[in-house]
């Protein structure tokens, strides 16, 4: 070693991913490169190959309905038809939102304007009930804000104030489009940001809605109803449900309900119809000409870091690949995920719960009762692995006229979705569905369902390959694996039992002692200074309790093995987290994403084990020593 190498006693990630750091180029397209975000470029390299194929007609697919989703995508590359028609396409849907003229008016368009994507002055959705997660409830939520968080609106925030202005800039532009004066245009506009800025006093902000068992605020809909008059909420359900209409409704954020005469009142009403019209105006612009959607996706740009929109055919596939998931993640397991990888990581989750039920049983600060419901709730998670055996009716249900334009597919598209999500309500939820489509380079943790998925798109290298030795596989997928797991015993899937449900199985003394590990977990990484920003631990910890959860119970089955290397294992932790990111995303990160920035989830949680310090020799004075007094393993 010479002196300018970096330790891995001092700096695992740096260690590992130096060399790639020095020489890897984020490309213009994307906020990052690296990781994941390497393998989705990979999955998408494939696929755009694929697809531009099939639109070409030189390949065949026999998923019917992957017909659509070709279909869609001619439509993005139909450029001529596009430009010619430019902003046209909406008019229509904005003349007729702006020849409405009081709440009244409002209340007797508001089910005809929802299914067409225009925003109302609440959210609605049906989703799994947190209560009974084998029913649905109807949820209502309050809009969403332009910036990415309400801390942004603060007196002091440069950063908001600039990225406004960006906001500001892109709407003005696209608003000379259209056939407003401009008198009309700069009003349109000044009172989209009044009406931003009086919504974000009320509604929640990234870290409230982080802890995410508290959206469960069941109200009957005369104290809802009564709340958000003169809005009709009764009239809408009424509109939607006929006879059915639900009487209890779940409030996600209450103070934004029961404080919406703070935005949304007869006074504020022409705001509002402006601010719709701009919302829906901007949203229309990515179906419209290549100009509008080039203008339109400017802030986003801006606000990510990214320099350049991404060619014309991955906006195609792009926007395919979102429409159409399920289907396409079905034809990209079909095609590029063995069934030899699928029966190898099955075993692996197996093993990896069934060690964590002897690391329950073990637990030293769980009440004998209290564990007996934790390795219950083990015992019943549920996996989803590479993609599912079936397509789901709704796909093939996502129709549009072949003779479309692109903006009225998507109209259509959009309404029938929110249709189906609204047929949901009386329906017992369907556990058998998969959230995360199967060319998608990530997994998850369902607390209503207990179950994890795990899409063939993240079951390559580094995370998992058959060549890759079971340590480097341990250290890369099964980490992911045992994170994923441990979402069901973290701060926020802590409060649900084996059912989904909410519903609390602790005994309080063994709550405490929780929360007081999880404090723990919050000041160790609250307050890290990174690229000029600050980590809130808060803001974080729950992804934290996983990462370290999935750490200790992996450890534990390198214990096991005949020859564990250790080194190897820690090194493709690191590898795995390997990225480079743009600074605007980094700072876009720290105050939205749940996550810890990579570089911490590589650093920080070897050193509450005690293989970090055996693998590598680490000792007192090195950067990745840890008193063994501050070390914490949770599950
Ligand atoms: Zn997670």
């Amino acid at each position: 070693m010479n002196e300018t190498t970096v330790r891995f006693q001092d700096d695992l990630y740096e260690a590992v991913n130096g060399e790639w750091l020095k020489t890897a180029v984020i490309p213009d397209d994307m906020p990052m490169t690296g990781g994941p975000a390497e393998l989705t470029q990979g999955v998408e390299k494939i696929m755009m190959a694929d697809f531009k194929a099939f639109a070409a007609g030189e390949k065949a697919t026999d998923i019917p309905e992957m017909r659509y989703a070709i279909d869609l995508y001619r439509k993005v590359l139909d450029t001529d038809r596009r430009d010619r028609e430019g902003v046209a396409p909406v008019l229509p849907l904005l003349e007729r939102l702006r020849s409405i003229n009081s709440v009244e008016e409002l209340n007797g368009a508001a089910a005809e304007l929802l299914f067409q994507g225009v925003e109302l002055p609440v959210q609605l959705d049906v989703a799994a009930d947190m209560q009974d997660a084998e029913r649905h409830s109807f949820a209502v939520i309050g809009p969403d804000v332009i910036l990415p968080d309400t801390t942004y609106y603060a007196e002091d925030n440069d950063a908001g104030k600039r990225l406004l202005a960006l906001y500001a800039d892109m709407a003005a532009k696209v608003l000379a489009y259209t056939p407003l004066s401009a008198e009309e245009q700069k009003q349109y506009l000044d009172d989209t940001l009044a009406y931003d800025a009086l919504i974000a006093k009320k509604v929640k902000s990234q870290l409230e809605w982080s802890e995410y068992y508290k959206c469960h605020n069941p109200m009957d809909l005369d104290t809802v109803a009564a709340y958000v008059a003169p809005f009709d909420l009764r009239g809408l359900l009424a509109a939607l449900y006929g006879e059915q209409t639900p009487e209890i409704l779940i409030v996600y954020d209450p103070r934004a309900i029961r404080e919406i005469n703070a935005y949304f009142c007869p006074e504020n009403f022409e705001k509002y119809i402006h601010w719709a019209y701009v919302r829906t105006l901007l949203r229309a612009t990515a179906y419209l000409s290549e100009e509008l959607a080039a203008l339109g996706r400017s802030y986003r740009r801006a606000l990510t870091g990214v320099a350049a929109d991404p060619s014309l055919e991955k906006q195609a596939w792009q926007l395919a690949s979102r429409v159409y998931s399920e289907p396409v993640g079905v034809y990209y397991g079909r095609t590029y995920f063995g069934e030899e990888a699928k029966k190898d990581v099955v075993a692996l989750v197996q093993r990896i719960i069934e060690t964590y039920k002897r690391r329950m049983e073990q637990n030293a600060f769980l009440a004998p009762e209290t564990k007996e419901q934790a390795i219950r709730k083990l015992s019943t998670v549920e996996t989803k692995m590479g993609y599912p055996d079936e397509i789901k009716p709704l796909w093939s249900a996502l129709r549009f006229d072949e003779d479309d334009s692109l903006y009225e597919a998507m109209r259509k598209l959009n309404a029938i979705r929110q249709r189906d999500s609204f047929d949901r309500l009386h329906k017992p939820v369907d556990r058998t569905e998969w959230v995360l489509p199967g060319h998608m380079v990530n997994a998850g943790y369902n607390p209503l369902a207990n179950d994890v998925t795990f899409p063939a798109g993240i079951l390559q290298k580094p995370f998992y390959s058959l060549e890759q030795s079971v340590s480097e596989n341990l250290g890369g997928i099964g980490a992911v694996i045992g994170h994923e797991i441990s979402h069901a015993f973290d701060n926020n899937g802590a409060k649900f039992d084996e059912h989904g449900n909410l519903h609390n199985w602790w005994t309080e003394s063994d709550f405490a002692a929780f929360e007081a590990l999880t404090k723990d977990m919050i000041a160790q990484f609250d307050g890290i200074e990174y690229h000029g920003g600050r980590v809130n631990g808060e803001l974080v910890v729950s992804e934290n309790i996983a990462d370290n959860g999935g750490m200790g119970v992996t450890l534990e089955i390198m214990r096991g093995l005949d020859a564990p290397d250790y080194p190897a294992y820690f090194m493709n932790w690191a590898r795995v987290w390997c990225m480079k990111i743009k600074e605007e995303f980094i700072r876009l990160q720290l105050t939205n994403d749940v996550h810890s920035p990579n570089v911490l989830r590589a650093n920080m949680q070897p050193r509450n084990f005690p293989e970090w310090y055996e693998a590598f020799g680490v000792k007192e004075g090195d950067g990745m020593y840890l008193p063994p007094e501050k070390r914490i393993s949770i599950w």
